[in-house]
């Protein structure tokens, strides 16, 4: 014997006690995929095809964190497991290199984005290799390919087609750090997603998708589980998103005037008769005939001062009420009352008719306003036994049971029912018309940025806006050097002449480029209908190829994009199943949202200094390890909380099936195997087959880990049982199981193999413990078989000496048999 010292167990693993050497194994096996295209499935041919999607990544510069390993590990087992379970998997990733992540990053550190991106993606790729993942990586997209932003820039010209993208002048989200506009779903919270500036409000000219045209459609569908089977907080977050409210549009007729009419939208026209004056946007083209002489000059201060407000301030709508009277009236158009015209910074010309009117008996904002300006307020609605004319001390919020009042011909009706009887009547006399109405804004797509695909318009003096030809794709963004934003509103790109002029593509003059580039979100908005068809160089996807692997089998991602990735892709996917380029229109059959992984209970930030940086813990303890601890966290859906003593765990539990391996696959290890390990392999088969279908990675491995202890105790280690074991490992623990299931004897890659299946029957032990009593005291244990009669279990305890002893020269008076688990003998 020598004299170095026992090291604990397992540990650590740079001086392992066990053979299993994770670096060597880890190396293996990558070279060994990717030389026998293991994970390449064959795309044109796949009988049983599943596209298992994870949401690629921003190459940024400090490479992928720990997050990102956690989201696709467990969207990479699910994968596994389906490959296992006899399913076609393809499993492609890319990169989202466009975009300001990237480009501010490129900024702050001084290098040029085209040089900086291609040295990240070369980066993220060597770490998205090492992981372990089944990438078919001779699919990769990288949204900075010209090969790729070109069919980018063709689906902005497929949605210009069709009249859904569109240039208009208005209020837009400006970041003033970011220095660029920002789609409405940029904004959180008054701040911009990316960096957290406080964004403010510009008027500029800038592109829109008419995503409003398919708000019902996208509402819709979210109901339909033959469509989509998502996660209910993603479907919520997107119903939130799309803001749908059933009301009634209402004519007012301004007083003295037949050529104008102010249509207003509520969600309450049963309270119409309350309606007492009428707010337009300060920008309604309808304010400066409004207004009268002696009102012009604070109606024009008031909407200069407006004008320097920003417009989430204006959305958020929590301070003080401020406006001021037109001079105008309009009519109402249910009791001929003439109600004043004001304007205020709470009403947006953005949303619905820029008008509203105002019923600040029975709403809050309204009630604020009207109390500071003196306005009238009319109660219309009364509560159970409640006087019509009780005062209102606060706006009065309808109850169920109430009724109306002060409402001429309704008084007395149910408010609902009275909101249908307005609305007809309004329909009838040609003043209004019942109408669904949508939160939901056109998406504005154009950036003033440079690192993105430019989106191909040409516009020239005699032809107008001229749509670059197809054969002109793509517009390729020119490398400069001089690509820093600046606050103008205006392209950098703009500032390069050679690139800003070119021929007109229809009358050949000189004519001038559209600078904006689109918004990284429209990259991401098509991607998985790339990656089946990256091959083709001449169309953006095959139809074959498409038709085959679409819609996308199972999405994974996180839910911070549930109104921003996940709400574009359901667009652009609906407008290319309308345009029939695709035939289904839902992107995503099923989505997955992953939790979060949190450090020793803090969330994990470069400030606090917790982050984990992935490549050190697999350089420590190996891509299998790691992966198997991720999941072993908690809940895939939840997240959990990653602590670094935690590892140690998982990976005494590989060094012990790595054992178990050696013994089976070392002498022929055959011969019976107690029925009770045989129950065992049956219930884990079902459960880790289960667990891992519906991504409760955490109670699968609790499950192996039992399973490994029963055949350790039961001192088993029969091949076929060992090599069902690893099987069931693989999809946590890639390499490791590949390596095992060599070392057991089979030379084709373990996930060809079948993921083993179990027999109903054989779920339940065959033997039971049964402790057996006299008097109450437990004298023995006995092992029988299941469900073992009553005499058969006397016989057993009578023929056990430690029992009989008890027994001699008495009389047995009463049995108490509990089947399976107790024998009492009462004797005197
Ligand atoms: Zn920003
Ligand atoms: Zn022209």
């Amino acid at each position: 014997m020598s004299d170095i010292p026992v090291q604990p167990d397992g540990f650590p693993p740079d001086q392992p006690t066990s053979s299993y050497q994770p670096d060597v194994v880890e190396a293996k096996w990558r070279a060994r995929w990717a030389e026998r295209r293991t994970n390449e499935p064959d795309l044109d041919r796949a009988e049983k095809p599943f596209y298992n999607l994870m949401m690629f990544p921003y190459p940024s510069a400090e490479g992928l964190h720990v997050g990102n390993l956690f989201a696709f590990t467990g969207a990479d087992v699910h994968g596994r497991y389906k490959r296992l379970a006899g399913f076609d998997v393809f499993e492609p990733i890319g990169f989202d290199a466009f975009g300001i992540h990237s480009e501010n990053f490129a900024i702050k550190i001084g290098t040029h984005p085209a040089r900086l991106i291609p040295r990240n993606v070369a980066n993220f790729t060597r770490q998205l290799t090492r992981m372990g993942g089944m990438f078919s990586w001779e699919h990769v997209v990288n949204t900075t390919d010209p090969a790729y932003y070109k069919w980018t820039q063709w689906i902005f010209l497929k949605l210009h087609e069709r009249g859904l993208a569109y240039k208009k002048k208005g209020a837009v989200n400006w970041c003033p750090s970011c220095k660029t506009v920002l789609s409405n779903e940029q904004v959180e919270g008054g701040l911009c997603e990316r960096c957290k500036s406080v964004v403010e409000q510009r008027n500029l000219e800038q592109w829109y998708f008419r995503i409003t045209d398919y708000a019902a459609r996208l509402l819709a569908n979210l109901d339909d589980k033959s469509k989509m089977d998502w996660s209910e907080t993603t479907t919520q977050a997107q119903r939130n998103w799309l803001g749908k409210s059933e009301g009634a549009e209402v004519d007012f007729a301004v007083a003295l005037r037949t050529d104008a009419t102010i249509t207003v939208y509520t969600t309450r026209p049963d309270t119409l008769f309350g309606a007492t004056f009428l707010v337009l946007a300060p920008e309604h083209p309808l304010v400066p005939s409004l207004v009268t002489p002696a009102q012009a000059e604070a109606v024009a201060d008031y909407q200069q001062t407006v004008a320097a407000r920003d417009l989430t301030a204006r959305k958020v709508g929590d301070k003080e009420k401020t406006g001021v009277f037109t001079g105008g009236f309009a009519v109402n158009p249910v009791n001929g009352a003439q109600v004043p015209i004001w304007i205020a910074d709470y009403v947006l010309m953005e949303y619905g008719t820029g008008a509203i009117m105002a019923v600040p008996g029975h709403d809050a904002r309204d009630f604020e306003f009207a109390t500071k300006f003196a306005l009238p307020i009319v109660r219309v609605i009364a509560g159970p036994g409640e006087d019509a004319d009780a005062p209102l001390t606060a706006a009065y919020v309808e109850k169920d049971g109430g009724r109306m009042v002060h409402s001429g011909v309704f008084d007395g009706q149910a408010p609902m029912a009275a909101k249908q009887a307005v609305t007809a009547m309004l329909e009838s006399k040609g003043q209004g018309r019942g109408r669904v109405q949508f939160r939901l804004y056109d998406w504005c797509i154009s950036r003033q940025r440079y690192w993105g695909p430019p989106i191909p318009i040409v516009y020239c003096d005699a032809c107008g806006t001229v749509p670059v030809p197809e054969s002109q794709l793509p517009v390729l963004l020119p490398e400069i050097e001089d690509f820093r934003p600046d606050d103008s509103g205006i392209s950098p790109l703009a500032r390069h002449a050679e690139w800003y002029f070119t021929p007109c593509p229809s009358c050949g003059q000189q004519a001038r480029r559209e600078t904006d580039v689109s918004d990284t979100f429209l990259d991401s908005a098509w991607y998985f209908l790339r990656y089946p068809s990256t091959d083709f160089a001449d169309r953006p996807f095959d139809a074959a190829r498409t038709k085959r692997w679409g819609p996308v089998t199972s999405y994974i991602g996180g839910n911070e994009h549930a109104v921003l990735h996940l709400l574009y892709s359901r667009f652009i996917t609906m407008v290319m199943h309308d345009a029939g380029l695709v035939d289904f229109e839902e992107p995503f059959a099923k989505f997955r949202a992953h939790g979060l992984i949190v450090k020793d209970g803090a969330k994990m930030s470069k400030s606090r200094g917790n982050v984990v940086v992935p490549d050190d813990s697999i350089t420590k303890w190996g891509a299998d390890t790691f992966r198997l601890y991720l999941m072993f966290l908690g809940p895939f859906e939840e997240g959990g909380d990653f602590r670094d003593e935690g590892i140690v765990g998982p990976r005494r539990f590989l060094d012990r099936v790595w054992a178990l391996v050696q013994e089976a696959a070392g002498e022929a290890h055959g011969g019976e195997v107690h029925l009770n390990v045989v129950a065992k392999r049956h219930q884990t088969v079902k459960k880790v087959g289960e667990d891992y279908d519906a991504l409760r990675y955490n109670t699968a491995i609790a499950a192996l880990m039992e399973y490994v202890n029963t055949l350790r105790d039961a001192n088993c280690a029969e091949r076929h049982m060992i090599a069902d074991l690893v099987v069931l490992l693989a999809p946590l623990v890639p390499h490791f199981a590949e390596e095992c299931w060599e070392q057991l004897g089979h030379a084709t890659s373990i996930f060809d193999a079948d993921f083993p299946s179990y027999d109903p029957a054989l779920l339940v032990s065959a033997t039971v413990q049964l402790a057996v009593q006299v008097n109450g005291k437990t004298r023995t244990v006995l092992e029988l078989p299941r469900d073992a009669a009553q005499d058969v279990a006397m016989a057993a305890a009578m023929a056990e000496t430690t029992v009989a002893k008890f027994l001699e020269g008495k009389t047995v008076k009463k049995v108490i048999h509990v089947p399976n688990r107790m024998l009492n003998l009462v004797v005197a």
